[in-house]
């Protein structure tokens, strides 16, 4: 694109850098320098993606400001994801859906909101939380004076199960693998896990969800703050006490302030 052509880069060192940080941002885990110029990578291009069982890397390149070809690498590797899952069909589930619901936000968020599963709301429309539930989750990001579109919001599994029930744990394993790709690319501060399914996707050793939440966590080097899920408080409104906790847990460690009482 026109912003690539016409950089000027003097220093071959400062073009690798460069070209090193694209690939990262777009979340790619293995590069071959071009022979020749720049070349932004492309979704007919993005091999693979493996996740290292490692934290992500957060080094020098970590520190550089984001640029328009990083954006645009990011969009082109999630967009690449999303047409992957759209025509998936590794579990039973995608016999059961209308749309796959990849999930949807910002390409930079300080924010990952991780849910169950689609509803029959998200089924129809192929987005995730936007139901009741949705509703109530926009209050809960708004509380820590945040925007929907701020914030990505995704699902362990990508299909509606049928009539709402948990996902099986193999659906959840043959699932997995596209959200850790999402999350290679968006690289969010924080991930906040809904419910018990999705905390226990990232935090296999979860017995009850009131027994990790309230508490910092870690998910390969990204801080991870497991809360209810919004469907749950709705049934359950005396637990909306201890999320607006967590809330504040989540606000504090990505540096927001928070609104209503302390
Ligand atoms: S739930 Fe995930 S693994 Fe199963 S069919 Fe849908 S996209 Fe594929």
């Amino acid at each position: 694109m026109a912003a690539t052509g016409t950089r000027v880069m003097a220093e071959p060192q400062e073009r690798l850098r460069f070209e090193l940080e694209v690939h990262r941002r777009a979340g790619l885990r293995r590069w071959s320098a071009p022979r020749r110029g720049l070349q932004t990578p492309t979704a007919t291009s993005t091999p693979p993606l493996t996740l290292p069982g490692a934290p992500l890397a957060r080094g020098i390149a970590a520190a550089l400001p984001a640029t328009a070809e990083a954006t645009d690498g990011r969009r082109a590797a999630l967009r690449a994801i999303e047409l992957e899952i759209s025509t998936c069909s590794k579990c039973k589930l995608c016999d059961y859906r209308t749309k796959t619901v990849p999930g949807e936000g910002a390409l930079d968020p300080p924010v990952l909101l991780i849910g169950e599963g689609p509803g029959a709301d998200e089924d129809v429309s192929g987005r995730p939380f936007v139901g009741r539930a949705g509703q109530l989750l926009d209050r809960m990001i708004a509380a820590i004076r945040l925007r929907r579109d701020e914030v990505f919001i995704a699902n362990i599994i990508k299909c509606r199960p049928p009539e709402n029930r948990p996902p099986e744990p193999d659906e959840v394993s043959a699932c997995a693998p596209f959200l850790e790709r999402q999350i290679a690319v968006l690289k969010p501060r924080l991930i906040c896990t809904l419910g018990l399914p999705a905390t226990r996707a990232l935090l296999p050793e979860t017995k009850t969800i009131s027994s990790v939440r309230g508490k910092e966590h870690e998910w390969r080097g990204i801080p991870l703050v497991p809360t209810f899920d919004p469907a749950y408080l709705l049934r359950n409104p005396d637990a909306k006490h201890d999320a607006w906790a967590d809330l504040k847990l989540v606000a504090r460690l990505v540096g927001r302030p928070v609104d209503g009482p302390s």
